[in-house]
């Protein structure tokens, strides 16, 4: 992509973000915990998916003075306890040699509890999560180490980060019974906690996830509500566009009327 069509592409988004978020007090409350999608640390790549380290400094300090990041378990079960909104869950995806650089030390720091959810294939192979440079996994000893902080909870995010909707339940078994074995064999951790990768749900899944982990969750959408099922958890994703401003319009309202349209685009009508 050209620089004007860069220049052009950013000016949009950021156009959009601010009807989005004008919108979406008309969606009514959002109640419940928010678990918050974090992928990159300082990647250097300007992709969405990764938040500059400054931004995530910003973003820590802003949920520690709004209310208290807490572990996914406790989250989920205080989810029709007074004042959920003000919990807030920290997840990161996939598992990226940067958030041990740049995200884990700053956790440590503030001793705040979070969830990795790892894609097991590229932690063995060392293969990039994807192609291009800047992307690179974790090793089992960076998450090892973490592990023994205490503060982290290792969820399943299968093996090769398959797409649900275009698998079999075989297909399926077979990803998370290879992931959950790698976790147990290089980490002595059993995982209980998953995210549907893409942050699809299928059908074809449901039963298997069910089945292997206590929660599960989702990429964005609806309110936890209290009778929100543990199974089908909606996630609140933090873009590099979204820096301090837009942050805080998230943790308010959801900015569901961003993710409405998200769905549109890529075709996706489950929970
Ligand atoms: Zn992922």
């Amino acid at each position: 992509m050209g620089r004007a069509a860069g220049t052009l592409k950013t000016a949009a988004r950021k156009a959009s973000k601010v009807v989005f978020a004008a919108a979406d007090p008309l969606f009514g409350a959002f109640p419940g915990p928010r678990i918050l999608i974090y992928h990159q640390i300082d990647a250097g790549l300007g992709r969405q998916m990764e938040v500059t380290k400054d931004a995530f400094v910003a973003q820590l300090d802003w949920m520690d003075q709004h209310g208290l990041v807490v572990d996914l378990e406790s989250a989920v079960a205080a989810r029709g306890a007074a004042h959920p909104e003000r919990r807030f869950v920290l997840t990161f995806d996939d598992g990226y040699e940067d958030f041990y650089r740049h995200g884990y030390p700053e956790l440590v720091k503030r001793n705040m509890p979070f969830v990795l959810y790892l894609t097991t294939r590229p932690v063995e192979t060392r293969e990039p999560l994807f192609p291009g440079g800047g992307a690179e996994p974790l090793t089992w000893d960076q998450v090892g180490e973490m592990a023994e902080s205490g503060l982290m909870t290792l969820g399943a995010h299968t093996h090769t980060h398959l797409d649900f909707r275009t698998a079999t339940t075989a297909q399926i078994e077979d990803e998370l019974g290879t992931s959950d074995e790698l976790i147990r064999d290089r980490s002595g951790i059993d995982p209980r906690h998953f995210a549907y990768p893409w942050g699809y749900w299928a059908e074809a899944g449901d039963a298997a996830v069910r089945n292997r982990y206590a929660t599960a969750t989702l990429g964005t959408g609806g309110p936890i509500t209290a009778d929100a099922d543990p199974a089908l958890l909606n996630r609140v994703a933090v873009q590099l566009s979204d820096g301090v401003f837009f942050f805080t319009r998230k943790m308010k309202t959801g900015m569901r009327l961003e993710d409405i349209v998200r769905r549109r685009l890529v075709r996706y009508s489950g929970p």
